[in-house]
């Protein structure tokens, strides 16, 4: 019995290692992911202002899987009919697979977007807009965000502090297609958010769309908006064709499950689900329990399917740092100041011990 984890982010690391805790001796697990390191990506934006970051934010896979085996290669096709994965490094064969490849960057077609902007999701995407933001803060001139979710003002805030260190006082401008920042969450997160970004003198404009791009202007509808550095951030597409769509049991067909970014999941109440670390790390532990049951039923060969968990989305609250001005959510109520920057360093390192990365939860929660 051989079952494959396409993706070793939040959600595939997070299934493999209760995997490897639950599945009955003789079942094999293989986690396949292009990356030799598993990276903490909800913080990376972080390392904008402090690149010694990075050490603590990729952890090698070897260190991280005990039963499993990581298979460094990049996933290229599936072919769900045959059970075979397609890879960089050839073919593999499964009896139960889970799609956990996370999102990319989603540029929606527009005219030139793809090519004069940098994305952010990968330690290089961090490396390249620090190096063009240093020249920007040495000349003067502006950085556009475009896109407020979650990635967008988390990143604006990082440049906004870099930015007050610069004589030339660059402009930070972040740009929303719909009427808020962070659209989605609550009224008073979405408040404090925008606060934060106001008080570290960001430019937000909501009701603001993106129409295309060259290569020092942006087109946003009649108007043109110059830039000298442009980020986006706009939203999220899948790796192997669309963001499958799966319901509470995340199964896709009878051998396959998807989950995390990867998916476009409804929860067991009919709650679309947003595509948070959040999500990624609950999604898993419903999938760690369906593979166990199916693997147990197809290894037993007896009747009847075993009954499948079902997924239910709540939130544990959110905490988001904008810069040095860190806002959460705890229940109903938002919180500020030192208290919420706890509850954000507490969330990243009680993941990263979660994974067992403990000596990078140390050093992130000290702050090194
Ligand atoms: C800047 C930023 C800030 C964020 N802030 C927050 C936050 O505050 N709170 C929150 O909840 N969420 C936040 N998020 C979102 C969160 O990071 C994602 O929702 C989460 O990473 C999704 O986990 P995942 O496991 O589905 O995918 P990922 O973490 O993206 O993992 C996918 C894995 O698949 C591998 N992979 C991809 N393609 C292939 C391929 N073809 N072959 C082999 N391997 C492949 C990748 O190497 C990676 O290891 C933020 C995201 C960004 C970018």
């Amino acid at each position: 019995m051989h079952i494959v984890v396409l993706g070793g982010g939040y959600a595939g690391l997070t299934l493999v290692r209760d995997l490897e805790r639950l599945l009955p001796t003789g079942v094999e697990v293989t986690l396949v992911d292009e990356r030799e390191t598993h990276l903490v990506q909800h913080l990376v934006h972080r390392a904008l202002r402090r690149p010694a970051l990075d050490d603590s934010l990729t952890i090698p896979f070897e260190r991280l899987c005990s039963r499993a085996d990581h298979h460094q290669a990049r996933v290229t096709g599936l072919d769900r009919d045959s059970r075979t994965v397609e890879t960089s490094d050839g073919t593999l064969s499964y009896d139960l697979c889970a799609i956990t490849l996370g999102a990319r960057t989603a540029f929606y077609g527009l005219d030139g977007v793809e090519t004069h902007a940098t994305p952010l999701k990968r330690p290089e995407h961090v490396a390249e807009i620090r190096e063009r933001f240093e020249r920007v803060c040495e000349r003067g001139g502006r950085v556009v965000v475009g896109g407020a979710g979650l990635s967008g003002v988390q990143t604006a805030g990082e440049l906004a502090e870099l930015a007050a260190t610069a004589e030339t006082d660059p402009e930070v401008v972040v740009l929303e297609r719909a009427d808020t920042v962070a659209p989605g969450f609550d009224e008073s997160f979405r408040s404090a958010i925008a606060a934060a970004l106001d008080e570290q003198a960001v430019d937000v404009r909501t009701g603001t769309t993106v129409e295309g791009a060259t290569a020092n202007h942006l087109l946003l509808g009649n108007d043109r908006l110059a830039y000298d550095q442009f980020v986006w951030t706009g939203g999220i597409t899948g790796r192997l064709g669309e963001r499958k769509q799966v319901r509470a049991t995340l199964r896709l067909d009878d051998r396959t499950f998807a989950l995390g970014d990867a998916a476009r999941v409804v929860d067991a109440e009919g709650t679309a689900v947003p595509a948070t670390a959040q999500t990624a790390v609950g999604t898993a532990g419903t999938a760690a329990t369906n593979l166990t049951r199916l693997a147990e039923h197809l290894r037993d060969g007896d009747g009847f399917e075993p009954r499948l968990d079902r997924y239910r989305y709540d939130p544990k609250g959110w905490a988001v740092s904008v810069g040095d001005r860190t806002v959460a959510t705890v229940g109903s109520r938002v919180i500020r100041g030192a208290p919420a920057h706890l509850l954000k360093t507490s969330i990243g390192s009680g993941y990263m011990g979660s994974v067992g990365a403990v000596s990078e939860a140390v050093q992130y929660a000290l702050g090194r």
